[in-house]
């Protein structure tokens, strides 16, 4: 099979390699024909629809003291001497022209020895048609309404077939007639005259149901003739020279892409009916007859094979025209062969040449045998023996139905008679044989993919057409039309006019007859053309009016439909606006969802910030009051500290005061006693009429009168007299000021005024007189290391020796603190309240008084 849509991928299966390849058995039927009149004796017996039996004829089992024995035989099936061409055909090539239509390639070869109805078989006789025309039959009955024009398929002369537009092939049909000079092929039946009319038994019924009808076919003819191991086209158009007849030019054998074997530049003819077809074989055949005759060969030496090329391709997807793709088209073939006699040479009484052909003959189907042994053996023994095909024509022309795929089929025929006997054993044994060989499944055809039924939705359409043409009284399709392509085909091609005698008087006749049948066609196709142009322009001026009045139909929907399309337009418009508004947004949506990031993303650092520095804060406050209360207990120390030295101090000075006060009164008392010695033993006065002396006064001033503190000799009654003192209204206190040089100043703000004071640095008595009130400004360092400054404060009496006494009654101090002085961080950590920059501390009067009688006052500015 050839599939040029398969390029020059190799489509030969390695049947040795692999050995998945399905595969069928060579097909091998046996077909009995019926005895000779003249002959008796029947050697061959139908036991079953299957097997045959051999008796050898008694003539021979007489003379080879029973070497023969009766032998049984078996095929795929065995057709008796009853069985009709139609039967054989059913049964052996329908399948193949099935196959064939189904784009798979077949071999179907008779075999057998002269005279046993191999010819018979395959061509038939008058009136009992062979499996060819038969096949050629079920062919075009299928095909028949699917064929493609002529031309349109052509072969490429490498067995592969070109595709061609309907125009390029319609000029090639009119340059083919005027070429050929010669009436167009007679429609199908019109040659029931014909000599071979009665080898073809048409039958209507006989068609394949597997056709494709979205496909257009073509079938290609050829028929060549083996002799002697040459290769002859039997449908070359040469001139036969009956005076001196050359012999015909043989052919050789080529392989195609697809490894199938051609005969290189072989004639195919295409046909387009069964009798058309066999017309061409029949054309063939005499040839063959003649040739055998002039050339005085044996005519059963020489084997036929008639070729039946079938070409398709796919419709477009209009279902109008074949695609114009040659990949698209698919070719399979369907092989006839005729062979020659398989009997021995030494059978004819053959001489000379003749005898060298016939073992030539011999010879090619010796190969033939040769090949199916070897074939069978590599088959059945997984051997990878060479099968010389190449060894004779008839062997390499079939050898990729046997390597690549295919379907074989043989059938044997015998002849029952006696003398046949011997070589009917040959036969039979090559029968058996050739039955074991396995031959690789054809591929299944390729599917196209485009829709089915193309063809008939085409045909419908055109159908459809015609009909309304019809009611508008337009050209009908397939009327006018037909018409016209009707005389197109009959314009006669122009004969030959070449003037060569000049007595010629035919030649110049008759061009004129057949220019003048051209220029009548013309004439008619012409009015044709006219009449048809004028039926148009009726339609269309029908087609005008009605569609004037639809015209105002059209226009109100044609208003109708541009207001809509108004409204669509706005509506887009408005669509629009709305998509770029929600573009906008959605872009707006995007920045503020990108800022509520940027901030949310703020907000919490910053809230872990203020965590931290809460905490931060936390830790201080702790710190701060850990701290408070460490500083407290200190001040707390420090202040019990010094309170205790302070007590401590206090009660040293009043001890020591007491002592120097107790120091003193001895003093005074030794002193009065020593005045009282001198007074002679007058007593004290009780009153003071007598002003005191003034060295006494001056003593009195000198070392104003102290009380001692002592807790073991305190004086109840002042050593004065209160009746001397000076009235405080008579005119308000007055003063004196003691302030010893010694004294610092200090910046204070607080300092003592005293308004109606005499300021001394040194008492005196003339101030004291003038005076009820002394103060003095004592400085001394305090314990925390500052000044402190007490005014102690006092009355003045007059004593009654007529002197000045003071008698001290109450001690006001003065401290000044610093701010950063231990002392008073300590003073402000402590319970009493907020920190005082100067403390003004009135004591219990010292003098005179015991401190019990002392009060405590704290004033605070
Ligand atoms: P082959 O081609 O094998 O040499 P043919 O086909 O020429 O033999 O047959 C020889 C003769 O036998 C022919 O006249 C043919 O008509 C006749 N013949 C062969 N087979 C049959 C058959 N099956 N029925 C009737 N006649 C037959
Ligand atoms: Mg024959």
């Amino acid at each position: 099979m050839q599939r040029a849509w398969k390029g020059k991928t190799p489509r030969r299966p390695a049947l040795k390699k692999t050995n998945n390849v399905e595969k069928d058995p060579v097909g091998v039927y046996c077909r009995i024909r019926p005895l000779g009149a003249e002959d008796e004796e029947c050697c061959v017996e139908m036991i079953s629809s299957s097997t045959i039996q051999l008796h050898a004829p008694d003539g021979l089992k007489a003379n080879r003291n029973g070497e023969y024995k009766e032998t049984q035989y078996s095929f795929t099936k065995v057709f008796g001497i009853n069985t009709g061409q139609m039967e054989l055909f059913e049964d052996v090539a329908r399948p193949l022209v099935e196959d064939l239509i189904q784009c798979k390639n077949g071999l179907l070869f008779t075999y057998g020895v002269t005279g046993s109805g191999k010819t018979y078989t395959m061509t038939g006789s008058p009136g009992e048609g062979g499996l060819l025309p038969r096949s050629l039959d079920m062919l075009f009955n299928s095909i028949g309404p699917f064929q493609a024009k002529r031309f349109v398929f052509k072969p490429d002369d490498k067995n592969g077939i070109d595709i061609q537009s309907q125009v390029d092939a319609l000029l090639e049909r009119q340059k083919r007639d005027s070429q050929q000079s010669v009436p167009k092929t007679p429609s199908s039946r019109q040659k029931a005259d014909l000599e071979f009319a009665d080898m073809i038994t048409p039958e209507e019924s006989r068609k394949s149901k597997n056709i494709d009808e979205d496909c257009s076919y073509s079938v290609f003819v050829s028929y060549v003739e083996i002799y002697n191991n040459y290769i002859y086209d039997l449908l070359e158009d040469a001139q036969f020279d009956s005076v001196r007849p050359k012999p015909p030019q043989s052919r050789i054998l080529r392989e195609d892409q697809n490894h199938n074997m051609y005969v290189a530049g072989c004639t195919e003819v295409e046909v387009k009916s069964t009798e058309e077809a066999f017309e061409v074989f029949w054309k063939g055949q005499k040839k063959r007859r003649i040739a055998n005759t002039q050339l005085n060969r044996e005519s059963s030496r020489s084997h036929s094979v008639f070729t039946v090329k079938l070409a398709q391709a796919p419709l477009d997807a209009d279902g109008d025209y074949i695609l114009q793709d040659k990949n698209q088209v698919n070719v399979s073939q369907l092989c006839l062969v005729d062979l020659a006699g398989s009997e021995r040479t030494s059978r004819t009484r053959a001489e000379g040449s003749r005898l060298r052909e016939a073992g030539n003959i011999n010879q090619s189907l010796m190969t033939l045998r040769t090949c199916m042994e070897i074939l069978r053996e590599n088959q059945m023994c997984g051997t990878n023996k060479m099968v010389p095909y190449r060894d004779s024509k008839v062997t390499h022309l079939f050898k990729n139905y046997f390597d690549g795929e295919g379907k074989v089929k043989m059938i044997v025929c015998v002849n029952p008679k006696a003398d046949d006997y011997e070589e009917t054993v040959l036969v039979m044994r090559f029968a058996e044989m050739t039955q074991e060989v396995e031959v690789a499944r054809p591929v299944d055809r390729p599917i196209y993919h485009l829709a089915a039924g193309r063809r008939h939705r085409n045909q419908a359409f055109k159908d459809e057409l015609s009909r309304r043409l019809e009611e508008r009284g337009g050209p009908v399709n397939g009327g006018d039309s037909a018409l016209m392509n009707q005389l197109i085909e009959s314009l006669p091609a122009l004969p030959p006019c070449e003037l060569v005698d000049p007595t010629d008087d035919q030649t110049l006749p008759r061009l004129i007859e057949v220019l003048e049948q051209r220029h009548r066609i013309r004439q008619m196709m012409t009015e044709q053309v006219t009449h048809t142009a004028n039926k148009v322009k009726f339609m269309l001026q029908q087609f005008d009016s009605q569609m004037s009045s639809k015209d105002t139909f059209v226009h109100d929907q044609q208003s109708k439909l541009n207001e809509k399309e108004k409204v669509i337009l706005n509506q887009k418009t408005e669509i629009e606006r709305l998509e770029k508004k929600s573009k906008t947004l959605e872009y707006k949506i995007d920045i503020l969802q990108k800022t509520t990031e940027m901030y949310e993303q703020d907000k919490r650092s910053l809230q872990q910030e203020l965590e931290g520095q809460e905490q931060m804060l936390q830790k201080e406050l702790s710190e701060r009051r850990r701290m408070e209360q460490r500083m407290q207990g200190v001040v707390t120390d420090t202040k019990l500290k010094w309170e205790k030295e302070c007590e401590r101090r206090v009660n040293a000075k009043q001890l020591e005061m007491q002592n120097k006060l107790w120091v003193k009164d001895e003093k005074l008392k030794q002193l009065k006693a020593i005045v009282t010695e001198n007074s002679s033993g007058g007593s004290f006065p009780p009153e003071p009429p007598k002003k005191p002396e003034r060295p006494s006064r001056e003593r009195d001033h000198t070392m104003p009168q102290k009380r001692s503190a002592s807790p073991t000799a305190l004086p109840t009654v002042p050593p004065v007299r209160p009746t001397h003192r000076r009235s405080r209204s008579a005119g308000g206190e007055k003063w004196v000021d003691h302030k010893p040089a010694s004294n610092l100043e200090l910046d204070t703000v607080m300092q003592p005024i005293i308004p109606n004071a005499i300021k001394v640095s040194t008492p005196n008595e003339k101030a004291l007189s003038k005076c009820h009130k002394y103060v003095l400004r004592h400085q001394e360092l305090a314990s925390d290391g500052e000044i402190e400054t007490k005014l102690i404060k006092g009355d003045v009496f007059k004593t009654r020796g007529g002197g000045q006494a003071v008698q001290f009654t109450d001690i006001e101090t003065l401290k000044q603190e610093c701010p950063t002085a231990p002392s008073r961080k300590r003073r402000s950590g402590s319970d009493e309240g907020p920190a005082q920059t100067e403390d003004i501390e009135n004591r219990a009067p010292v003098g005179g008084t015991s401190s019990s009688n002392g009060y405590q006052k704290r004033r605070r500015p």
